[in-house]
């Protein structure tokens, strides 16, 4: 996997509004917000998108949606928001490294585009 835009956020090669960071994660705002609240949630490990996941990545795919809800709650939107992993080109991933959206803050509707 050559190295994405993330890992080079992860690298602090590039800047980022980062909200959290540790040693499995780190949460940023997004670049072009689609809501008031849009960060996301990345794994350290540059797992490419959720379909390469394997067994030995439960523990960190658990762990990411664990920090989605600390990161709602310390956002003030833990009644509402959404969580979206887009996989694959044709989901509208763009960016080849792992990725929760966490988007809050505005209306939404069902079903998403
Ligand atoms: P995807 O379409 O892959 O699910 O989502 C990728 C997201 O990454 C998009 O919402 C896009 O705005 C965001 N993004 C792309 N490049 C950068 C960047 O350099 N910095 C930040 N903070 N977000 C980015």
């Amino acid at each position: 996997m050559t190295d994405s835009i993330f890992q080079k956020i992860i690298d602090k090669e590039i800047p980022a509004e980062i909200l959290f960071e540790d040693d499995k994660c780190l949460v940023f705002k997004d670049i072009n917000p689609i809501a008031p609240i849009h960060v996301l949630i990345i794994p350290k490990k540059p797992i490419e998108k959720i379909s390469d996941s394997k067994k030995e990545d439960t523990e960190i795919l658990g762990y990411l949606l664990l920090k989605a809800g600390d990161i709602a709650r310390e956002l003030g939107v833990e009644e509402a928001f959404r969580l979206v992993v887009n996989n694959g080109a044709g989901a509208q991933q763009t960016v080849f490294h792992l990725h929760i959206h966490l988007i809050a803050g505005r209306e939404f509707s069902w079903p998403p585009g």
